[in-house]
Formats: C-alpha cells, sequence, structure tokens
C-alpha cells in the first residue's frame, strides 16, 4: 500500500502572518494587506491565485467567532469535519473589504475566482457528491518514535468496491438513463454565496456520478451502491518531529464511492514520556546528581530521547540548575535540525552515611558550621543539614 503524504495543511494564523490570540481588527488588517497584494486582478504571477485562495479561506475562519473557535480547539482535521469548504465561506465579511479595494462586491471576477473554490473543493472537500467518505484512524506512538520516525501498519474499516459488481452496483450489465439528470450526468445548481451573488455551477450528478445512466437491477451485495464495507491495512509513514495531535493525510486512501476515494486521516498522539516532557522541539528533565557532584564538577550520563549522552557539571554547581545541551531535542520537521535537551540538575541529599561519611562530612562542616551556612541563601544546605 502505498502511503501518500502531503504536507500538513498550513496554519490559517501562519498563513495571515499574525499570532494566535491576535484582535479581529488586526486579523482583517492583516488579510486586507495581503489579498491586495495577491489578488489575481492585480498580481500575474503563477502562485498568486491559489496564495489569494489560501487568505481568503485563512481569513473566513479567523474572522467569524464560532469558526475561529472551532478551528483553535480542533486544528485543521477537526474543523474540517465540521465545516465543508462552502460552510467556511458563508457569511464571511469579504464585503466589505472588497469594497474597500475598489472591487464591487458583484465583480464577476469574484464570482469566478470564489466559484473555483468550490470546483477546488471537489478534490478536497467534503459533502460533494460522488466521492466516498474520508476516515480517520487516532494512533498513539512514544515520543522515542516521534523522535526518529517510523512506520506503522493500521487497519481502517472503510467502504471498498463491492467485488461481486466491481463497483458498478449493477447486477447485469443493464443500465439504463439516469432519471434525476436525464442522462446527461450533469446537474446544475445554483448557490447563493453572500456578497457575490448567486452563482450556478453544474457538477456531476449525484444519483448516476456524472454517468448518466444508473444499473437497471442493483447488485445485490452492496444494494447497488457499488461499495461494501471492509477493513484495509496500511502503513503509515510518521515523520521524524511529529507533533502531538498532528494528523497525517493519505490522500485517496479513504472510502470508495463511485470510482473516486476519501482521503484518511491518521491522528497522532504522543504518549507522555516518563522522563522528558516536550515543549515544542526542545525536551526537557531533571537529573539527580550527589552533592559530590554539585560541588566538585562530574562528567555525568544523562538520557536523551535516543539513547544517553554526556554532560559537564561545572564544580560549584547549585541544585536546580539548568543546562542546555544543543540540537539533543527532538528534530524539527519543518525548518530541519533539531531542538535542545535542557537538564535540570537537582542535588539529592543521601538519606542513609555510614558513620565515616558522616564524619567527613562533620569534618567538612567545621565546628560552627560556617562552611556550609556561608551557602545557605542557595538554598539546598537547608533542606541537606537542617
Ligand atoms: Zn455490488
Ligand atoms: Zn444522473
Amino acid at each position: 500500500m502505498v502511503s501518500d503524504f502531503t504536507a500538513t495543511k498550513r496554519d490559517y494564523y501562519e498563513i495571515l502572518g499574525v499570532q494566535r490570540g491576535t484582535s479581529p481588527d488586526q486579523i482583517k488588517d492583516a488579510y486586507r494587506k495581503l489579498a491586495l497584494k495577491y489578488h489575481p486582478d492585480r498580481n500575474k504571477s503563477p502562485d498568486a491565485e491559489e496564495k489569494f485562495k489560501e487568505l481568503s479561506e485563512a481569513y473566513a475562519v479567523l474572522s467569524d467567532n464560532e469558526k475561529r473557535k472551532a478551528y483553535d480547539t480542533f486544528g485543521h482535521a477537526g474543523f474540517d469535519q465540521r465545516y465543508s469548504q462552502e460552510d467556511i465561506f458563508r457569511g464571511a465579511d469579504f464585503d466589505q473589504i472588497f469594497r474597500e479595494f475598489g472591487f464591487g462586491s458583484s465583480s464577476s471576477s469574484f464570482g469566478d475566482l470564489f466559484g473555483s473554490f468550490f470546483e477546488m473543493g471537489g478534490s478536497r472537500g467534503r459533502g460533494r457528491s460522488r466521492r466516498g467518505a474520508d476516515v480517520q484512524y487516532e494512533m498513539e506512538i512514544t515520543l522515542e518514535e516521534a523522535a526518529k520516525g517510523v512506520e506503522k501498519k493500521i487497519t481502517v474499516g472503510r467502504a471498498d468496491e463491492c467485488p461481486d459488481c466491481g463497483g458498478t452496483g449493477s447486477s447485469t450489465k443493464r443500465r439504463a438513463n439516469c432519471d434525476l439528470c436525464m442522462g446527461t450526468g450533469q446537474v446544475r445548481s445554483t448557490r447563493r454565496m453572500g456578497p457575490f451573488g448567486n452563482f450556478t455551477s453544474i457538477g456531476a450528478c449525484g444519483k448516476c456520478g456524472g454517468q448518466g445512466t444508473v444499473p437497471e437491477k442493483a447488485c445485490r451485495e452492496c444494494g447497488g451502491t457499488g461499495s461494501v464495507q471492509g477493513k484495509t491495512a496500511l502503513a503509515v509513514g510518521i515523520p521524524a518531529g511529529i507533533e502531538d495531535g498532528a494528523y497525517l493525510k493519505m490522500s485517496g486512501a479513504g472510502s470508495h464511492l463511485g470510482g473516486e476515494r476519501g482521503d484518511a486521516y491518521v491522528i497522532i498522539h504522543i504518549r507522555p514520556h516518563e522522563i522528558f516532557e516536550r515543549h515544542e522541539d526542545d525536551l526537557y528533565c531533571e537529573v539527580p546528581i550527589s552533592f559530590a557532584e554539585a560541588a566538585l564538577g562530574a562528567s555525568i550520563k544523562v538520557p536523551t530521547v535516543s539513547g544517553t549522552a554526556t554532560l559537564k557539571i561545572p564544580a560549584g554547581t547549585q541544585t536546580h540548575t539548568l543546562f542546555r545541551m544543543a540540537g539533543m531535542g527532538m528534530p524539527r520537521l519543518h525548518s530541519g535540525g533539531r531542538g535542545d535537551q535542557l537538564v535540570r540538575a537537582i542535588v539529592t541529599v543521601p538519606e542513609k552515611l555510614t558513620p565515616k561519611q558522616k564524619k567527613l562530612l562533620k569534618e567538612f562542616e567545621g565546628p560552627s558550621g560556617e562552611n556550609l551556612r556561608e551557602n545557605k541563601k542557595k538554598g539546598f544546605f537547608d533542606n541537606m543539614f537542617g
């Protein structure tokens, strides 16, 4: 099974170049500036239209309180399940912005432009006819697996082509004209798109999937749908550096319906680690060191996400000192390189001492304890000898 991963969809905030908590006004300003720059009527570079669509989608979501909240909470994967491509643009306040640009809201170019959004929606959006459903799979991996990347086998429940009728839905070869589209395979639909006015699109007929004909006698195995529910093993390649909650899209690995499959989404959860806490690409851990190591300095072995490494503790290290081991953290998924590992050295106090050790410590402390108390403000001596 081929796993065909596309990069995760870009973050809407990142697209508009704004911070997560930014105000609606700032979002609008950011959109206005970028939309002016990339509007295909003004910008003739080949990727301008794609950019403009991306921007407009980001704006449509982030300018709507409810959609923004859903996006903040669920991310792209969860959001896309709740809103179709068409829902995304419904109610967005492009009207005023475009009037300010001097483009009339009924400008045909906008109709065309946004019309093509929905054509695009056919290959990636939801709610389109004759496309198999997307399937979703949640998977837990370890931090170590996330650090080095891993391939996993999963079994997903999805609809596949009916083996009895080969996906035709028909028990005989005979087909009849589709009564919904009168055999043309196409249906016209007129949608009202807020500020863009009405526009009519022609799409594949939902009943016959654009073929213009339907089975004269439906296949008994699949009831005429051409698809049956089954289970399929997929190999999922998880890239090194993946984040908790990220999703991987396997295009065309979803359910079968009339020839076009939906997509499969694999949502990755990273199991909490017993040693490391992850902060973006950095890893944080605490390592105990002895009083002698802290006082005299030492090279100690510390765990890393891919084994162990040596950390030099300088003489006179105080407890809770934080050391940074550059480049020992998680791989950076998008920009390359690695984050850092942060190690907090915790000086531990022995719970049991031999009589000899006690004697040595007493000697070190001196008759009135001044050798140790000079550092009293640093804290740990209190615990140690208090
Ligand atoms: Zn069948
Ligand atoms: Zn039809």
